[in-house]
């Protein structure tokens, strides 16, 4: 590698000083088993479904075999916890086996839960069944719903059990542990650079933020402040892209720490993330973050801009230029007006562009929160609306309440004005009512990973039964097709599974 490594060659836990990365050795594992393997990533990464079948793989993948010739690493990197400098904090769990390229595309494969770091803290390094279960389904769920991210190519137990303490009720539980191997084209993020700012260790900073750009920004060019500046810059738009994506499908990522951000605006570090149910600006999944609720929903595009104020003013010394910087961060507010704008009229099935339409958009999303109403069906139903049938439009909306019997006259004033509105604004859209439709349900998906299925398939996969895992992966390759054998899939969550939420550690 061209990347300073840490000369010690051990696990210890320790503070690394002018190194991006230090050589581990994964843990051996009791009883390594698979319980699902990516078939799409395979195929990407050129390994064929009967390598994937033997031992090797199974060995490699769950960190009981080093591939010959490789040498695996944890990643060094800090960030800014919660608004808050945190020092060094990763990869605790994470150990980069190897990176391989294939079909012009560079692949780093990483395993998460394979055992201590020298990073890992005071922590275990091991992840469990069930936030294994989610990171894997969902990660290969967004790849699928076209958002920016990282993938997954293998699920596997351990045979080890895990200490945990999930419930903070002083009764700490042993628990299945579980490896995923993760894969990206790198998983760099912001917190590999500002560690590396906050140690003033100007030299490797520029080393890492070469490296980065020569292998995956190299149309920006050579090293140069001009570069260096381009970088942040898309940095920034890949940043935003991605939030913008996260809004349109009701993906709350719960975590947006700086250390959880990736410098290829990819999504990053599936903990507790959770999607949105009822629609509501407000809401978190973060069991930890209940109070001020820094990482709700409505809050992701604003800390994406906090996130990127922080990789300014790492990269400044490379650049040296304030206002350019400045200019770059200001673009990203307005750019997200008009993406965010654009990206709601397609869920609106609006394609054409009218001055009224950010009224239009803003009053549904303040009505969908008079009620609790469901974002997916909501949203997915909106395409069975047809032009002045008023009536079709609340028999619609009502569908996607939680509490229909909630249902006030003065509310239903406000949803007949606005499917009214809404029926006079399609006038002018030149498309047909099932042309609309059409359009409308390739950027709102019908099957999304509710909070509520990842747990019945963790359930499930607790008792040694995969098929839940199995069947949910598949239905979610193909977020936006009707799939009439899934129906039961296209549901509202249900009452018991109110407020659960999942939990990353
Ligand atoms: P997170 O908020 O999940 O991104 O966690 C922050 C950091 O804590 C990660 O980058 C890891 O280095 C570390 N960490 C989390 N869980 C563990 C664990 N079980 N063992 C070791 N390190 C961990
Ligand atoms: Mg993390
Ligand atoms: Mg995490």
């Amino acid at each position: 590698s061209e990347l300073p490594a840490d000369p010690i060659l051990e696990n210890s836990r320790r503070q690394v000083s002018e190194a991006c990365f230090s050589y581990v050795t994964p843990k051996h594992t009791a009883k390594p088993e698979l319980i699902h393997v990516s078939p799409e990533l395979l195929e990407t990464l050129g390994i064929s479904e009967a390598e994937s079948q033997s031992e090797e793989f199974l060995k490699v993948f769950t960190g009981n075999q080093v591939l010959e010739d490789t040498r695996p690493y944890a990643m060094c990197y800090g960030g800014h916890q919660f608004g808050n400098w945190a020092g060094q904090l990763g990869d605790g769990r994470a150990i980069n086996l190897t990176e391989i390229e294939y079909k012009n595309q560079r692949w780093a494969l990483q395993l998460k839960g394979a055992g201590p770091t020298p990073y890992s803290r005071t922590a275990d390094g091991l992840a469990v069944l069930r936030s294994s279960v989610r990171e894997y389904l969902c990660s290969e769920a967004m790849f699928h719903l076209g958002v920016p991210t990282t993938r997954a190519l293998s699920l596997a137990v351990t045979g080890d059990q895990v200490l945990r303490d999930v419930m903070y009720n002083g009764n700490p539980e042993y628990e299945e542990g579980a490896v995923v191997c993760r894969v990206a084209p790198s998983f760099l993020r912001f917190g590999s650079f500002e560690l590396l700012a906050s140690r003033e260790d100007a030299k490797t900073l520029k080393t890492l933020t070469d490296y980065t750009i020569k292998h995956f920004y190299p149309e920006l060019g050579a090293p140069s402040k001009a570069t260096y500046l381009a970088f942040f810059k898309e940095v920034s738009e890949r940043t935003l892209k991605m939030i913008v994506d996260w809004q349109r499908v009701g993906f709350v990522h719960g975590v947006m720490n700086t250390d959880n951000l990736s410098i290829l605006g990819l999504t990053i570090d599936y903990g507790p993330y959770g999607w949105l149910e009822g629609f509501d600006y407000g809401w978190t999944p973060n069991t930890t973050d209940r109070q001020h609720k820094r990482y709700r929903y409505g809050n992701q595009p604003n800390i994406g801009l906090w996130n990127l104020y922080q990789l300014a003013n790492v990269l400044y010394p490379l650049i040296e230029d304030v206002d350019a910087l400045q200019a770059i961060l200001d673009a990203y507010k307005s750019n997200f007006e008009t993406q965010s704008l654009q990206m709601m009229r397609s869920k609106l099935g609006l394609f054409e562009a009218e001055e009224s339409d950010l009224k239009l958009i803003q009053d549904f999303e303040d009505a969908l929160q008079m009620l609790e109403t469901d974002m997916t069906i909501a949203f997915r139903t909106l395409s069975k609306f047809e032009k002045g049938n008023l009536s079709n439009g609340l028999k619609l909306i009502e569908d996607a309440f939680y509490n229909p019997d909630a249902m006030t006259s003065e509310i239903e004033e406000v949803w007949k004005a606005w499917f009214d509105r809404y029926s006079d604004r399609l006038q002018k859209e030149a498309l047909s009512d099932a042309e609309r439709a059409s359009k409308m349900n390739g950027v709102n998906p019908k099957y999304v990973l509710r909070n509520y299925m990842s747990q019945l398939a963790i359930d499930d996969a607790e008792q040694g039964d995969y098929a839940l895992v199995d069947e949910l992966f598949n239905l979610l390759k193909n977020p936006y097709d009707e799939q009439p054998d899934s129906e039961k899939w296209f549901a509202k969550r249900p009452e018991w599974a109110r407020n659960k939420v999942g939990c990353s550690m």
